[in-house]
């Protein structure tokens, strides 16, 4: 008997310590123009997990980047391509919201993101050259014929808005789909988890500064802000989040992020809502059924205004 008890304690010890002792590991590498973080929680190195998670990062980086030879990039330079089940999802999401928004969000926003030479080289176009790259944005004219892709000449598509949100989605997939119980994905901002996490939203306005901290369990959130890509010129401020109804920055807001079960919706209805401002903003994201979000204006933050 007392050799059972001793027994059933060495194991009970033993699954003790198999608990106690899981560690956080972490990996880091640049995709899709930033910075991505994964941390999973396990007794030992999970090189295999990592591996798979940084591997379907790189296939949706190669397939959304409108740089380079992938998918999207030779849509873009009006070649007729299979589209593979990711793209047409990430369409999918993108076609969906850009209703859902009034055109707020549009995934065919390229020809004048071309314009703003992707805001590489601190460029302002001319109105003329706006008005002109405009007449070639509109999400409704994207046709799925059979399994491939048709968009008039000139249009053109960029994922930037909902990428990477996609990324973070599929991550957290596949390291549902391994069994893990704990990990956190962060693609520049834009976030996924598995379990219980403490989340920082960064300040729109002092870099390394945290404005609000909150719990994320088993969910997904994405941030869009001003400050991701932008430049000063001539003491004004301008960014990347263009408002397809003028091809201008949208200027009313400063950072948005939203909470969702869904990582490509989070992001995409991010940028949907730093287009549409606080209060249509407000009313979108009451009809999609989101409570929490985290609305910035640039009035508030006026003071810390970078002029040069
Ligand atoms: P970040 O890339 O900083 O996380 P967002 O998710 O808001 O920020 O995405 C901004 C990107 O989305 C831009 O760099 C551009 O590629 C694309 N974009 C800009 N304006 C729009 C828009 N109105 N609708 C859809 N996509 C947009
Ligand atoms: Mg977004």
């Amino acid at each position: 008997m007392r050799r059972y008890i001793y027994s059933g304690l060495f194991v009970a010890i033993l699954i003790l310590l198999y608990f106690v002792r899981a560690k956080e590991f972490e990996r880091s590498a640049f995709y899709m123009d930033t910075l991505w973080e994964v941390k999973i929680v396990s007794h030992v190195y999970p090189k295999r997990a990592f591996n798979r998670v940084f591997a379907v990062i790189a296939h949706i980086d190669s397939i959304a980047n409108v740089f380079g030879n992938g998918e999207l990039a030779k849509i873009n330079s009006g070649h007729r391509v299979q589209v593979s089940r990711e793209l047409k999802e990430m369409l999918e999401v993108g076609i969906k919201i850009g209703n859902l928004s009034g055109g707020a969000f549009d995934v065919t926003i390229y020809p004048v993101m071309k314009c703003w030479h992707f805001f590489h080289d601190r460029y302002v176009p001319t109105e003329s050259e706006i008005l002109a790259a405009l007449q070639k944005v509109d999400y409704r004219k994207i046709e799925f014929r059979h399994d491939t892709l048709v968009i008039p000449e000139g249009y053109g598509i960029d994922l930037g808005g909902l990428a990477k949100g996609y990324a973070v989605e599929s991550a957290i997939k596949v390291l549902k789909d391994m069994g893990v119980r704990k990990a956190l994905v962060n693609g520049g901002g834009e976030i996924g988890v598995i379990g219980s996490w403490k989340i920082g939203i960064r300040h729109p306005r002092e870099q390394d500064e945290i404005i609000d901290t909150f719990t994320l369990v088993d969910a997904y959130v994405a941030t869009s802000g001003d400050y991701e890509r932008y430049f000063v010129k001539d003491g004004k401020y301008y960014h990347h989040i263009l408002d397809p109804r003028t091809g201008w920055p949208a200027m009313e807001l400063v950072s948005v992020t939203v909470v969702d079960t869904s990582g490509v919706w989070a992001d995409a209805i991010a940028t949907a809502v730093f287009v549409l401002g606080r209060e249509k903003g407000k009313k979108f994201l009451e009809q999609l059924g989101i409570t929490r979000y985290w609305i910035y204006t640039r009035e508030e933050f006026q003071n810390l205004e970078t002029t040069e």
